[in-house]
């Protein structure tokens, strides 16, 4: 199973521009019966060009949830077990980047 983050279209919502397909650096996203769809999974470097790119907002990137070691007030020792939800406001936007930062924790 592909635990990958991956583009999720919305079928509904998509109006078969292409846009997303033309702009899309490794060939990943392909068109059927004028909606584009994510043929090529295993392409996909998530690098969101397909996101920005799409006029109705069809394209969304889902971002990976990390649990990282809270930074208790009363003690910076970051071995300390218990945990938060981390949610940065500017979360890695390419797949080696939400490696990175889940291997890190
Ligand atoms: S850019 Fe958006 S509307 Fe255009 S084909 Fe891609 S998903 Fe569909
Ligand atoms: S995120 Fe980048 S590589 Fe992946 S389908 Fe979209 S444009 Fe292509």
């Amino acid at each position: 199973m592909n635990n990958d983050p991956l583009p999720s279209i919305d079928q509904k919502l998509c109006t078969g521009c292409r846009r997303c397909v033309d702009i899309c650096p490794t060939h990943a996203l392909d068109q059927t019966n004028d909606k584009a769809y994510l043929r090529y999974p295993d392409l996909c470097t998530y690098c969101t060009a397909c996101e920005d790119v799409c006029p109705v907002n069809a394209i969304s990137l889902p971002f990976l949830i990390l649990l990282a070691p809270a930074l208790h007030p009363a003690s910076q020792d970051v071995s300390d077990q218990h945990l938060a939800l981390s949610i940065s406001s500017q979360p890695p936007r390419t797949k080696p980047g939400l490696h990175s930062a889940h291997s890190a924790l």
